[in-house]
């Protein structure tokens, strides 16, 4: 007789109605590489067969075959054609980007150009670029797919299965394009891709699930090769991005990268000889400044020289670098609305955070210890890990969820090609904002709404969106209108633009798509300009202000003048303003803001006994065969 089967107290009686779907979280870094996953409601960072946590993200394709990892990190330095690292800097880019045009020195200083680009590359058919080893051509796209092999391989071994969900994680600043591509990289690795994650967020993950923290918290992250930093909100689970920025070109690299030319001084190397020489010297810088961040001092040897390096070197070779962060960080406070004394936790990210100078430097700026209870190598892997357990679907309950920011700011065209920003970058969406303009003529009944995106003061440096006709405005003296202008964006980025007129009621509407056609790195770019050319957009925009005050009086002028100045002014009066005219309409197209203000005011001046006499007259036609009752009935 078959015997019954009974479960175990506690187990479920079905094998499968309980079991947990296999996830992990990836932090596909520039330098290095890990995996974590939740196991029975526990963080697990995933060990190698050694017990190594992190994996460096370098492959190499020798004639031998092919390593990954720390096999390949060491032989970097005798191999370097085929030995590739920081392959994450070549995601989404072309051909055109890496080698040639000037995208690259948009993305890349000078300074990484060799660091990064000392391949031989190719470029495919289809514009990808591609790289010559002696395993054959490979991409960016396929090095990253045998990065991410590695580590999946990992997560199929501590779950005993296929993988069902990935999380992995992207730097904030990566673009459609990089995007995409870390995407290609997984499916081309097999892997089953829940969502990209911005890395300075899955680091605000693993801290607000792990404490239930509630606050502002600001991400610092610095890795090897990026920075990001990030303000966030949390309260009961629900994260709030209140602003981000950083530098995607600056990171501990450049700390190795300044140490070595310091080397470089002390050998007396003039021009570094090969690219094999280089990165034993970067190595070695390497070395020093990891060394420092727990010994006073650290030597290493070069050709039997030894050098010697102490922290207050070390601090002054990096200092610099450490401030441009701590500037990014002050413009995201800015950015995000708040004050540095709102921050209630500082989160630190990345491997160069174990610098000591920079722990010092970062609780400086915001005045607080950071926080580092969780490993800064470990937290965005944890973070991609929790998310990866929530949307693989092991958390029914959880309402966790990441609301937006609208990347450039919105706004409308006014007189003298200005933009008017109606809502600023950063402002968390949804987000409804009005405003209200009024005509410029008398008589207008119709306005142009011209709808733009962007930072900058001028509209041609901006860029168009929409545009669309109010009409039906009744007609009435030029800046006694109300039109009331309200943008309306929803969570999905979705701009709606109405304008009405207040009086009548008559409005008009459009639906645009701001993001659209858009990818973040012409966002970052518009970004970056209007802080370059903020000095001279303020002082562009002084001036077509004054010059749109000037078409104002010398439009109202002459047509006064017209209308009954010879009646009303003597002739050298006359002459006096008719000649100020002309005088206003020259210097309002060559003078500066400062001289056509003053010039204006000085008409206004000269100006004010025929506006007088003026008045008496209209004010005399107005009261013509009127009787004083009805005036003071009024
Ligand atoms: P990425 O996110 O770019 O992959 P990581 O977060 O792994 O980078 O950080 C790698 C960087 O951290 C490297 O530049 C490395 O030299 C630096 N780093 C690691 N340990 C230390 C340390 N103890 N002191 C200073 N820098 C360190
Ligand atoms: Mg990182």
């Amino acid at each position: 007789m078959a015997l019954l089967q009974i479960s175990e107290p506690g187990q479920s009686p079905e094998p499968h109605a309980n079991q947990k779907k296999r996830a992990v979280g990836i932090d596909l870094g520039t330098t290095n590489s890990l995996v974590a996953s939740v196991h029975d409601d526990r963080i697990e960072v995933l060990l190698d067969a050694q017990g190594r946590m992190l994996l460096p993200s370098v492959v190499q394709y020798s004639s031998d075959g092919v390593s990954i990892g720390h096999a390949a990190k060491s032989s970097a330095v005798n191999d370097p054609l085929n030995t590739i690292i920081s392959v994450k800097r070549l995601m989404g880019r072309s051909y055109q980007d890496v080698v040639g045009g000037e995208e690259l020195s948009a993305n890349l200083p000078a300074n990484k150009q060799d660091e990064n680009f000392s391949y031989d590359f190719f470029e495919r058919n289809d514009g990808v670029v591609a790289i010559n080893t002696a395993q054959g051509p490979k991409t960016s796209v396929e090095v990253s797919a045998d990065i991410l092999s590695v580590l999946a391989e990992r997560g199929r071994q501590a779950l005993g299965g296929e993988l069902e969900g990935v999380v992995i994680t992207v730097p904030a600043y990566f673009d459609d394009a990089q995007r995409q591509a870390t995407k290609d990289a997984a499916r081309l690795a097999g892997l089953p891709v829940l969502r990209l994650l911005n890395e300075p967020t899955a680091a605000a993950v693993a801290y607000g699930l792990d404490q239930q923290n509630a606050g502002t918290i600001a991400v610092y992250d610095l890795g090897g090769g990026t920075f990001d930093v990030s303000l966030l909100r949390l309260s009961k689970g629900v994260f709030e991005v209140l602003a981000t920025g950083g530098d995607s070109a600056l990171g501990g690299d450049d700390f190795d990268r300044a140490i070595m030319l310091w080397l470089c001084e002390q050998l007396n190397i003039r021009h570094i000889p090969t690219p094999t020489v280089e990165r034993h010297l970067l190595t070695l810088a390497c070395e020093l400044k990891e060394s420092l961040s727990q010994n006073e001092s650290h030597t290493v040897s070069y050709n039997d020289v030894s050098i010697t390096l102490n922290r207050e070197q070390l601090n002054g070779l990096i200092d610099p670098l450490i401030q441009q962060t701590t500037r990014a960080c002050k413009r995201v406070i800015r950015d995000g609305g708040i004050d540095i004394s709102d921050i209630d936790h500082v989160v630190m990210v990345g491997g160069s955070t174990r610098s000591l100078r920079v722990r010092e430097k970062v609780s400086l700026f915001f005045d607080q210890e950071p926080l580092d209870n969780i490993d800064p190598d470990k937290v965005v892997a944890i973070g991609a890990a929790i998310q990866a357990d929530v949307l693989v679907g092991n958390k029914p309950d959880s309402d966790m969820l990441l609301l937006d920011v609208l990347p450039l700011s919105l706004g409308l065209e006014t007189m003298g090609g200005l933009v008017e920003k109606v809502i600023n970058r950063n402002t968390t969406i949804p987000v409804v904002k009005a405003q209200e303009f009024t005509t410029f003529k008398d008589g207008q009944t119709a306005m142009s709404i011209h709808v733009v995106q962007g930072e900058r003061e001028l509209i041609a440096d901006c860029r168009s969106l929409a545009r669309f006709e109010l009409q039906g405005i009744p007609p009435m003296v030029a800046g006694a209108a109300h039109i009331k202008v309200t943008f309306q964006v929803d969570a999905d980025g979705l701009l709606n633009v109405s304008a009405m007129e207040k009086s009548t009621g008559v409005q008009a509407s459009i639906v645009v798509k701001p993001s659209y056609g858009l990818d973040d790195d012409s966002i970052t770019q518009m970004i970056t300009d209007s802080f370059e050319h903020a000095q001279d957009d303020i002082v562009m925009r002084a001036l077509r202000e004054q010059q749109v005050e000037a078409d104002r009086m010398i439009e109202s002028l002459e047509s006064a003048l017209a209308d009954n100045g010879r009646e009303l002014l003597s002739n050298d009066e006359y002459q006096l303003l008719s000649n100020e005219i002309s005088q206003l309409a020259l210097l309002r197209d060559q003078g500066n803001a400062q001289d056509i203000k003053q010039l204006i005011e000085k008409i206004s001046v000269d100006s004010e006994a025929f506006a007088a006499k003026r008045m008496d007259v209209s004010i005399k036609q107005a009261l013509a065969g009127q009787s004083l009752d009805d005036i003071s009935a009024e």
